[in-house]
């Protein structure tokens, strides 16, 4: 970086946006905000360099927005709305001080569509890596928190939108491939915004039981949610939401354990499913994909029959797939 720190501060002070709930913003020790009563929920997600993304598939404009984008997208998971939110980044040598504005332009517009205010953080130098880590809060807007816990048994389990869509744009970028009909998954991969209008739907109708987003793989987040419920689970292959590239290109899979689709799975209570084919009809994607049973794990059946899944998805400090 080619300026010092308080410039670096006054520069990020213009992407903070005003409310009058904000007392006291960027440029003190701390932020002070004004809530309401009611329960909140916090969120902390980081990204870093070469473990989360490339500079060369991802540019800072899009890094920003998926950096609040995820964040966003865990809030949303437990039935709350965001409100504010705080950055850290680590600058390298490598990043310029128009990459650094660019990223902060990106998360303030990611964050502008989901009403978030970016209330402070910090700045550090990093000798390697760039990273970027930002914690939010939002308010729950739900009965009670929506979380993995909930599942029981008999509900069905369903998923928005389509799955492995991210995968398939992150292998599309490392194989150098774009253009038309292409596109979607690259966005999906650079900058996935969730998908607001079909979770304000089930948070309207009260469907979900049980709800998260799926970051790491289908298989392994619906098993973590299984093992929080301590229920088990069985889903139709078939059923899943997979776009027909994928199965043209042999890539499948990347429905089952390709991270980063950031749609929302959920359980629901088989009373419910007219109001989810209702919304399904509006024109708000939900796929049912199985159902919740006694026991433990994640089935996957295939025509009547029991899949094995070599790769169950991105498991950070494992082995990445
Ligand atoms: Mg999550």
């Amino acid at each position: 970086m080619e300026i010092s720190e308080n410039k670096l501060i006054r520069k990020i002070k213009a992407f903070e946006d005003k409310s009058n709930k904000v007392l006291r913003g960027i440029g003190d020790d701390g932020a002070v905000v004004q809530l309401p009563t009611g329960p909140y929920v916090l969120v902390q997600d980081a990204m870093v360099e070469h473990v989360h993304f490339e500079f060369s598939f991802v540019d800072p404009y899009d890094l920003g927005k998926k950096a609040v984008y995820v964040n966003v997208s865990d809030i949303l998971s437990m039935g709350a709305l965001p409100l504010y939110f705080l950055v850290t980044i680590g600058l390298n040598p490598a990043l310029t001080s128009r990459d650094v504005s660019r990223l902060y332009r990106g998360m303030r517009q990611a964050a502008r569509e989901f009403g978030a205010i970016l209330i402070g953080g910090d700045t550090t130098e990093s000798k390697n890596d760039f990273f970027i880590d930002i914690s939010m809060m939002g308010k729950v807007i739900t009965k009670s928190y929506l979380g993995r816990d909930k599942a029981r048994e008999g509900d069905f389990i369903a998923v928005t939108g389509s799955l492995g869509e991210s995968a398939y744009g992150l292998h599309l970028f490392k194989e150098g491939r774009g253009g038309k009909g292409l596109k979607r998954f690259l966005k999906r991969y650079s900058s996935p915004k969730p998908p607001y209008p079909v979770w304000k739907e089930l948070v309207k109708h009260d469907i979900t039981r049980a709800m998260m987003d799926v970051s790491d793989g289908l298989l392994i987040d619906l098993g973590r949610m299984m093992t929080e419920s301590r229920k088990g689970a069985i889903i139709h292959f078939e059923r899943l939401p997979i776009p027909s590239i994928l199965r043209k290109d042999n890539k499948e899979i990347f429905a089952l354990s390709g991270g980063e689709d950031y749609q929302f799975l959920f359980t629901f209570p088989k009373n419910k499913l007219e109001t989810v084919q209702r919304i399904t009809m509006q024109g708000h994607p939900v796929s049912i994909i199985g159902e919740v049973i006694q026991g433990k794990g994640v089935k996957v059946l295939s025509k009547g029959k029991t899949l094995e899944i070599p790769v169950k998805g991105y498991e950070h400090f494992g082995n990445p797939q």
